[in-house]
């Protein structure tokens, strides 16, 4: 998706090898034209397959998953990363480890918006090492939900999470692949 490369090019801040800081238009200020594109792009490589609904967490999920809940015409649940006072029942709970926080924590989503008849897609900002994508697959699996797909804004392909996700038979569909962060530049792979 060029739209989206030239974005991460023109004001992406490669922080280290491993991490790319994206809070220009993402993470922390949001670009609402971008994310109508990459919604977009995402509703395209899924349409048509019977998707229900799209699980992904906060923070930095949820604009990228809207625009595409928006355009596939279906709601977006995303998952929060403790148990607020009004999430207290019926809880499906996991674990994930924090790629950027390198910590551990409790996400949950409240049972009663995702049913065994649920097909779901997966929509993150970021795809490192899989823990966060695996946390909602285990959430969205407690439901007794099929999942159709994961959709990735990013995906950072020098790390293993497309490898453990396709290893287990999911289909993956990053937006932009970048190959490399070496050197204090980004590298796409395609
Ligand atoms: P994973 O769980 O696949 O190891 O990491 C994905 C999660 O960590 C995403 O939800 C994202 O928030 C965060 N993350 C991983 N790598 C990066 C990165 O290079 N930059 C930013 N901004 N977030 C990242």
């Amino acid at each position: 998706m060029n739209i989206l490369k030239e974005k991460i090019l023109s004001e992406g801040i490669v922080l280290s090898d491993q991490v790319l800081k994206v809070d220009a238009f993402l993470n922390h200020q949001i670009d609402p034209q971008l994310m109508k594109h990459i919604g977009h792009e995402f509703a395209e490589r899924f349409r048509g397959q019977g998707i229900t609904k799209i699980v992904t967490i906060e923070a930095s999920g949820i604009a990228p998953a809207v625009m595409a809940g928006l355009e596939l015409g279906i709601p977006v649940i995303f998952a929060r990363k403790f148990q607020s006072l009004t999430l207290k029942n019926d809880l499906l709970i996991s674990k994930v480890f924090s790629f950027t926080k390198q910590t551990e924590s409790t996400i949950a989503i409240s049972a009663k918006h995702l049913t065994a008849s649920d097909h779901v897609l997966v929509i993150d900002d970021f795809l490192a090492n899989g823990h966060a994508a695996k946390a909602l697959i285990d959430l969205i699996s407690q439901a007794g939900a099929s999942i159709a797909g994961l959709g990735i804004v990013i995906e950072k392909s020098f790390q293993d999470g497309r490898a453990l996700l396709e290893s287990e038979g999911y289909r993956v569909e990053s937006l932009a692949r970048v190959g490399s962060l070496a050197d204090g530049s980004v590298t796409f792979i395609d």
